[in-house]
């Protein structure tokens, strides 16, 4: 049996192959010939955010199951791995409590401006805390949360431990499942118009691509604040930013882009109101660990046809 691991992961998952002798090795050049190259004879593949396409796939000869170090799989051809019976596993209970703290992060941030509290203190300025901009409560604000899978209850929860009113859009929900967890339902166009906060918590596709465009911000209230950990282009960023620029929103939180990196001198760079970070709200210590353990669990158990194999994790 051998597993390439594509991008490193930590090595708390490798151990499993390492106890059972199993072969396995870490790609870390994701040029299309060296990926045909090294993944030709192997089994399975653990994958964190390169792209593995059709032409790539089609070349591996003995592959039966795509493991992803994570939840999002667009950077998969799913379609191709169902055409041809091969397994593709997610991470589905390891990073659901980070990327939702993230985001908590993100809105205490946005509506407190604590750095400039910060800086004003350092620089001597302590008697000037008047000159300081208004900053706000999150108590009994209004949030919409788009998608409430794992991430979108996480999120919900420690909303409410702020006293916040959850408002859900998910037609995948039923509605008595969300009012159970204590939120609202609401149609998309219905919380557009009433929400202080947005967090995107959909997966990117053919139907979420744009889910977010010029019409919408138009909708919004001016002292909206806009977070996306999900996906870039779920929010259509050309909008977004013709937004900031002609102030219809207060701020934006942005983990993810529509081209990662984004792109030198980024309009967004010089935007103020734009809290940026590097698609990392998943990547704190404890979540990084869960989900090279989970990732690599999922190989050995499906491979081994093992009964310890979470059932839920597999897409297909
Ligand atoms: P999930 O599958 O548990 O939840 C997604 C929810 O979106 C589901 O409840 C589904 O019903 C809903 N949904 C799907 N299409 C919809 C639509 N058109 N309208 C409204 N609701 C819709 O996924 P999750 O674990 O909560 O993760 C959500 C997304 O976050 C992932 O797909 C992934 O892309 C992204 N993510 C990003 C990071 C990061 O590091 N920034 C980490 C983890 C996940």
């Amino acid at each position: 049996m051998k597993i390439a691991i594509m991008g490193k992961i930590h090595p708390d998952g490798l151990k499993i192959f390492d106890e059972n002798d199993i072969s396995n090795f870490e790609i870390d050049d994701f040029e299309e010939i060296n990926l045909i190259n090294k993944l030709s004879d192997v089994d399975g593949i653990v994958i964190r955010t390169a792209n593995l396409t059709s032409n790539i796939l089609s070349k591996c000869n003995n592959l039966k199951i795509v493991s992803r170090h994570g939840v999002g799989f667009d950077n998969v051809d799913s379609k191709f791995l169902s055409n041809n019976n091969i397994k593709l596993a997610i991470t589905g209970t390891s990073n659901a409590v980070s990327v939702a703290e993230h985001v908590m992060t993100m809105i205490l941030y946005l509506t407190k401006n604590i750095h400039l509290s910060n800086q004003l203190v350092k620089s001597g300025n302590f008697k000037k805390k008047s000159e300081l901009p208004d900053f706000f409560e999150l108590y009994k604000k209004k949030i919409l949360i788009l998608g409430f899978g794992r991430i979108g209850q996480e999120l919900a929860k420690r909303c409410q431990g702020f006293e916040m009113e959850v408002m859900v859009y998910d037609p995948y929900i039923s509605n008595e499942n969300i009012i159970k967890k204590n939120c609202s339902p609401v149609e998309k166009e219905q919380g557009f118009k009433i929400a202080d906060y947005i967090s995107v918590h959909l997966p990117l596709n053919t139907n979420t691509k744009n889910f977010i465009t010029y019409d919408d911000f138009k909708q919004f209230k001016n002292n909206l604040i806009l977070i996306n950990t999900a996906r870039g282009g779920i929010i259509n960023e050309e909008a977004l930013i013709s937004a900031l620029n002609q102030n219809t929103i207060s701020g934006v939180g942005l983990d993810v882009y529509e081209t990662e990196p984004p792109i030198q001198d980024h309009p967004l760079f010089d935007q103020d109101k734009a809290l940026l970070t590097p698609h990392n709200a998943a990547l704190t210590l404890e979540s990084r660990k869960r989900m090279s353990i989970e990732a690599c669990e999922n190989v050995y158990y499906f491979l081994k046809n093992n009964k310890k194999l979470n059932e839920k994790n597999f897409i297909i």
